[in-house]
């Protein structure tokens, strides 16, 4: 915990309370507007809303959280406080294609003719119909991971019967690495960080020593590992490199797409990747002693809070999903006998 340090009270203490962040500056010009994710965790996403200046009333978004009605009225009346309008709207940059960031994204244009952007990755993920999948086909994956019979039913239904996702994002522009946007009074460059998605972005603001981490980089959650777009054979490892590109912001502060905004990055980073590796190392030692474990029987001899038989059935798939990668990791290190 030492190596995350909020930076902003009022962030904190909202979080504490339960409550949904009051909106605030976090740069002269730039604001967080933390918008509800009723009954989900997290429970808030942040939109983040640039003001170009000097003279000019163009807005650039950085995520846009879920699509509500009563998200699309919090964030209009955010607006109208910084006195700007939907119409003001140039260009909604989103980290990645997870409903949760990318919710208002079709209202804002439809309402402003606003660009919308994302990496070529999830652009094409999204063109293949896989905005709202994990990348995988969770009724071939029960088989594959050993799942017993009795069990599979229930994780089906889970892993189909979804929340309502809201609508598929369209993409007007494709981001790509490197490249360098043009917010007005900031620019930022666009890093590409897959892991989390295998589209994901994170982006530097230039001179600011800020990044808005997008879900690559979250202050109290180790974020979720190959949660979207065209599955590869090592997440877990590209997620490492992913962290390990942010090394050049190691002491800039993190704006994150949940939580609370916090320093220093590097730290941060360091910390969730010492976490994967102590479940590697963890995966590892169980499957020297019982090397033809099926994904299913080495989650259930892994530490879970609360212990494997009280995790909640929803999680299932996810934890499910996530041991799979540290199996992966295991016997690409140590080929089998
Ligand atoms: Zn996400
Ligand atoms: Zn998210």
């Amino acid at each position: 915990m030492d190596s995350v340090r909020p930076t902003s009270d009022s962030q904190w203490n909202a979080l504490q309370a339960g409550a949904v962040p009051a909106v605030e500056e976090v740069r002269p010009g730039i604001h967080a507007i933390a918008l509800d994710m009723p009954g989900m965790q997290p429970p808030y996403a942040y939109s983040y809303a640039i003001l170009a200046g000097g003279g000019s009333r163009a807005v650039h978004i950085i995520d846009a959280g879920l699509d509500t009605d009563e998200n699309w009225v919090a964030f209009g009346d955010a607006l109208a406080a910084l006195g700007r309008e939907l119409t003001d709207i140039e260009t909604v940059t989103i980290t990645h294609l997870h409903f949760d960031h990318t919710g208002l994204a079709n209202r804002i244009r439809e309402a402003s003719g606003a660009t919308v952007r994302m990496h070529t990755a999830e652009a094409a993920a999204i063109a293949e119909g896989l905005q709202f999948s994990a990348g995988h086909d969770v009724g071939d994956m029960l088989g594959k991971w050993g799942v017993p019979e009795e069990s599979r039913a229930a994780l089906l239904a889970i892993a189909t019967s979804r929340a309502d996702f809201g609508s598929v994002v369209i993409v007007d522009e494709e981001a790509t690495d490197g490249e360098i946007l043009d917010f007005g009074s900031y620019r930022a460059t666009v890093i590409h960080t897959p892991g989390h998605t295998t589209g994901h972005i994170c982006l530097a603001l230039e001179g600011e020593a800020a990044v808005f981490t997008g879900d690559h980089v979250l202050p109290l959650i180790n974020p979720g590992i190959a949660l979207g777009g065209r599955l590869t054979a090592d997440p877990l490892g590209e997620y490492y490199d992913s962290l390990e590109r942010l090394a050049p912001y190691a002491d800039a502060e993190a704006l994150p797409g949940h939580g609370f905004r916090f320093a220093s990055l590097g730290a941060r980073c360091a910390q969730i990747r010492a976490h994967h590796e102590a479940r590697t190392a963890q995966a590892a030692q169980v499957l020297a002693a019982e090397p033809d474990l099926a994904v299913w029987d080495l989650a259930s001899r892994l530490t879970w809070t609360g212990g494997w038989e009280a995790l909640p059935i929803v999680s299932r798939v996810s934890a499910l999903a996530q041991t799979d990668m540290h199996l992966a990791r295991v016997r690409k290190a140590a080929p089998a006998r």
